[in-house]
């Protein structure tokens, strides 16, 4: 096997490519890997670790009130009062308008006391949901702790969510106040009468004047407050938050999620993203998403990490121009954001520095090898690529920073979790064979609730003795495992099983293709065949040759079962407001089947 092990940190056209080589038997199997990584990481071997760890060790990390009670709030914020970070930034904030603020630990600890007795002074309790609609502004934040520490839970929604997405998440947890801004607000009140639940809402920088009853300005709220607060001696068993997930499959689940992740969520900051004291961490993630809250709040506050927050839209430029400006060390991003900054092409990243990355993360989707392969040409450094769930609360499988990095591969099982690839009966598959990844019940962030569905979240348990993914992958020799796509994605062509993400990424290695989605398409002779749609790179137009060269590159690459005998150029591929390719609408638009529920797609 070949070992890219280039020293040092060669950022810039002359850095060592990665070299591949490819496996001819299984479509998909790539023997590249990359081993490198600047820093000596957090978590040193990942074997002897895994071996000997246990989540009971975990619990002396974090800070505990007396009678084993656990609040993450607590944690992420107020203990670092007492153990030096007091004055340390806790959050830079720039807002759309490019404008830069800090703040201290202190400042997030005062700021949300604050908060919090103005909740509590609203009659919030133990339990009640109180929802965040805000854009990422620093109240954002705040808020979010404010409502740990009060015991209640927490509900972010992505500020770009359209009514009926709204609607749906606000009517299903029966959420008592929304904090929002005034331009956010027109949306509640268009579906303010579906809403009964709903008692309060506080207008962050709102024009008072305006404000009806049950509203209140965020200021005139927490101006009067004492800044002292006494957190609520939460037991690790108390809801912390309600997130609903993307909506990929189908509609959104609520999923609870109780106080005890903060353990996961500390041992996994520190793992996976490796943060260290002199870190300046930027999660691109809207706290709308599990991702967002998890490691762009609780985990990183917990390690007491610098955490940058950008209100700006997404454009590789400014993107760039954000870690230049605050020397960003650790950037924990999503596929779609990386496939977007390879279209912006290479030029844009070269204008700028990014000498300050150490680390990058990558979650959220499949993350196509030619997109590590890429990174490491103009980062040099290669994208680690990590799985996890809403449902799973944090990080369960990742390239570790100590390990090498398989182009392709999502990583190893952390330590504290046992991941598997299992047949329908729950049985451990061999190694190289396509199956059901599953988790054994324990971690500690696993989910604990569906909100109000008790039979979805029963059929996360349907295997005995496994908590069920919905994800297909398969793990190889070396205990690294592959996605190869969400259960029900999965083509089956002349009696050969093929994972869509295998065929995206040989889409994507054609320099013409800058997006693939791809699904099964019915036929009569077949069963299924492969079809792909495809949106070209800038500079590029559909024409049959260009479409023949795709397929002849697409077959070269897999078997020869495995190439699209269909593909359909297209502008843009459905996605959900977290950037998540939606196969199942390209499937329903292609069968002209009903689409099912859309309110997670991007621009409805
Ligand atoms: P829904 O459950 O509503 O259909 P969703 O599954 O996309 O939406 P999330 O919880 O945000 O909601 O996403 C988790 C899913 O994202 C995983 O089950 C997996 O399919 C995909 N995913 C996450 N990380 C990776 C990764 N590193 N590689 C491949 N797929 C990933
Ligand atoms: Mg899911």
């Amino acid at each position: 096997m070949k070992v890219v092990d280039s020293p040092g940190k060669s950022k810039g056209k002359n850095a060592e490519e990665p070299s591949l080589e490819q496996d001819g038997q299984t479509p998909g199997v790539r023997k590249e890997i990359i081993k490198k990584f600047p820093v000596s990481p957090n978590l040193q071997n990942y074997e002897s670790e895994y071996a000997s760890f246990d989540w009971q060790d975990a619990r002396k990390e974090l800070t505990w009130f007396t009678g084993s009670k656990l609040n993450a709030a607590y944690n992420a914020v107020d203990r670092h009062m007492h153990d030096g970070k007091r004055n340390k930034v806790a959050l830079y904030a720039i807002d759309a308008k490019n404008n830069l603020e800090k703040f201290t630990f202190q400042d997030i600890y005062e700021e949300s006391n604050r908060m919090a007795n103005a909740l509590k002074e609203l009659g919030v309790k133990k339990g009640d949901r109180v929802f965040v609609f805000l854009p990422r502004v620093p109240e954002l934040y705040i808020s979010t702790v404010a409502i740990a520490k009060v015991g209640a839970i927490a509900g972010p929604l992505f500020s770009a969510f359209g009514p009926d997405a709204l609607r749906d998440r606000l009517q299903d947890s029966g959420a008592i106040v929304i904090i929002t801004n005034p331009e956010l607000k027109p949306k509640i009140d268009g579906i303010m009468h579906d809403l009964p639940d709903l008692q309060y809402t506080i207008v962050v920088d709102g024009d008072k004047s305006k404000l009806k009853d049950r509203e209140y300005a965020y200021d005139d709220l927490v101006s009067k407050q004492s800044d002292k607060f006494e957190c609520e001696r939460t037991d690790v068993e108390d809801p912390l938050y309600l997130l609903y997930t993307s909506g990929t499959t189908g509609k959104p689940k609520g999923v609870v999620h109780v106080h005890n992740d903060i353990i996961g969520h500390h041992m996994t900051s520190k793992w996976v993203l490796d943060l260290k004291d002199d870190d300046v961490y930027w999660c691109t993630a809207d706290p709308g998403w599990v991702t967002g809250t998890v490691y762009g709040i609780f985990g990183p506050w917990s390690n007491g990490a610098s955490v940058v927050s950008y209100e700006g839209r997404f454009d590789a430029d400014s993107w760039y121009k954000v870690i230049d400006r605050l020397k960003v060390t650790v950037w924990y991003t999503a596929p779609t954001a990386l496939r977007m900054l390879m279209k912006a092409g290479d030029d844009v990243v070269f204008r700028n520095s990014l000498e300050s990355l150490r680390h990058i993360l990558s979650v959220g989707e499949p993350l196509n090898p030619e997109v590590v392969r890429w990174g490491m040409k103009v980062y040099g450094l290669p994208i680690h690529d990590n799985w996890w769930q809403t449902e799973t609360g944090m990080q369960l499988i990742a390239n570790i920073p100590c390990m090498s990095v398989k182009p392709g591969s999502m990583g190893k099982p952390l330590p504290g979790v046992y991941a598997a690839v299992v047949d329908d009966d729950g049985e451990e598959v061999e190694a190289g064979k396509l199956g059901r990844l599953v988790v054994k019940p324990g971690w500690p962030s696993m989910l604990r609730r569906i909100w109000r569905n008790k039979e979805k979240f029963d059929e996360y348990f349907k295997i005995p003795g496994w908590y069920f993914s919905g994800d297909n992958a398969w793990k190889d020799e070396d205990g690294y495992f592959w996605f190869v796509g969400r259960a029900d994605d999965v083509i089956n062509t002349a009696g050969h099983r093929v994972g869509p993400f295998e065929v995206e990424s040989a889409l994507v290695e054609h320099e013409a293709v800058a997006e693939a989605g791809v699904i099964g398409k019915p036929d009569k002779e077949r069963g299924e065949i492969i079809k792909a749609f495809v949106v070209l790179a800038n500079g590029f137009s559909a024409s049959d040759e260009l479409l023949e060269s795709i397929r002849e590159h697409t077959k070269r690459q897999l078997a020869a079962h495995a190439y699209p005998r269909e593909i359909e150029v297209k502008d843009s591929l459905p996605k959900t407001r977290s950037g998540k390719i939606m196969r199942r609408l390209l499937k329903a638009w292609e069968l002209g089947l009903p689409t099912g529920d859309t309110s997670s797609l991007e621009d409805d």
